[in-house]
């Protein structure tokens, strides 16, 4: 979904001694997410040193317009303008920490990628009554379309709006909505959905060391939630083939499929492709998106009209053949990914997954 937006103010004033915004909501591709986090706790880290504070700046911001209005605060780092009217003040510590050490993630997980030129705005509202006047106020002619969303953010033009779903959860989420906001701000053309999500969904997994300052280790095999819901399809026979997963987008499971299920499938593909044999190719993958050369990529390999599809929708299953062959149901790499779920939830994976482990034999 693409569209052009005029000129909007800020949903909220900011506090005395600050010059007040503007946001300019350009041309981009809508990400509607929906998804929860792990219930079991996660243990502490013992190694762990504490972190330094990224907060640079810390102001008062009014959310809404009167009488409607929230007290907040809005938190300035190197990277993030944090807008939250959350009650809870330890998230309120936590998540320029998390949005940081996120960002860290992200520029290393795959391939070296660049800090965002400006600043990205995350915005993180007490409720979702609140979220919801923020959604309206920031896209108004495209906000019924991301009405769907219970439980979950958006990102779009760069910006991240969530609620305060619990400490951990609205981290995860956070962590998720982060990579959507990095790639829109730094990369010249886009992955994929499958791509897109199941990265997204690899940076939710950390485990965390409260103190002073938390420190944040990230880890893509700690993720619970994710695990859990892939076994739960595997057990029930609806484990989806490879193309028509990568035919498919969250928008699309929202309205009548299953998407939590599909995310715990790009989360295992993602795995899948992280994996030796494969992670050179998704390296040149991720770095493509990012330097602007993904769609000459799929012409120069297999075709103008290949091209013309993969810049049309997005086109999943070119870009997937493009870089790591083809995605036939019951062929070789069908199979083989297939294979690969039936092992990340064998026996004992879950144990590992809890640590952040790896299931035996993969990386
Ligand atoms: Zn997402």
């Amino acid at each position: 979904m693409t569209s052009r937006q005029p000129r909007v103010p800020l949903p909220g004033r900011l506090g005395p001694g600050s010059a007040s915004a503007s946001i300019a909501l350009l041309a981009t591709i809508l990400t509607a997410c929906s998804t929860s986090a792990p219930t079991t706790p996660q243990p502490a880290t013992p190694t762990a040193a504490a972190q330094p504070s990224p907060i640079l700046a810390t102001d008062g911001w009014e959310f809404g317009t009167p009488p409607n209005t929230s007290r907040g605060l809005a938190i300035t780092t190197r990277s993030y303008r944090l807008y939250t009217t959350t009650r809870d003040a330890a998230l309120a510590a936590r998540l320029p920490t998390l949005l940081e050490a996120a960002l860290a993630q992200y520029r290393t997980l795959i391939t070296p990628l660049p800090l965002p030129a400006e600043r990205v705005e995350t915005f993180v509202l007490a409720n979702r009554a609140e979220w919801v006047r923020c959604v309206q106020m920031l896209w108004a002619d495209r906000a019924d379309a991301y009405m769907t969303i219970q439980r979950g953010g958006i990102t779009a033009n760069t910006k991240s709006v969530l609620f305060d779903l619990g400490p951990r959860d609205t981290l995860v989420l956070a962590a998720h909505e982060g990579w959507h906001q990095f790639t829109q701000a730094t990369f010249k053309e886009q992955l994929p959905v499958w791509a897109e999500e199941g990265i997204a969904t690899l940076m939710e997994g950390f485990r965390s060391e409260p103190g002073e300052h938390t420190r944040y280790t990230f880890m893509p095999w700690a993720n619970l939630e994710r695990f859990d819901r892939l076994r739960d399809a595997h057990g029930t026979g609806a484990i989806m083939d490879l193309p028509t997963l990568l035919a498919s987008s969250p928008s699309r499971e929202l309205s009548g499929g299953d998407p939590l299920t599909w995310y715990a499938q790009v989360w295992a593909l993602s795995h899948w492709l992280m994996q030796p044999q494969r992670r050179p190719a998704l390296e040149r993958m991720v770095a493509n998106a990012a330097d602007g050369t993904l769609l000459q990529t799929v012409a120069s390999t297999r075709g103008e009209a290949a091209r013309v599809a993969a810049s049309r929708g997005r086109g999943g299953a070119e870009i997937f053949a493009t870089y790591f062959g083809d995605p036939t149901a019951h062929g070789p790499l069908d199979n083989d990914y297939k294979d690969f779920i039936r092992n990340v939830v064998a026996v004992g994976s879950r144990d590992r997954v809890t640590q952040g482990q790896p299931p035996s034999g993969m990386r």
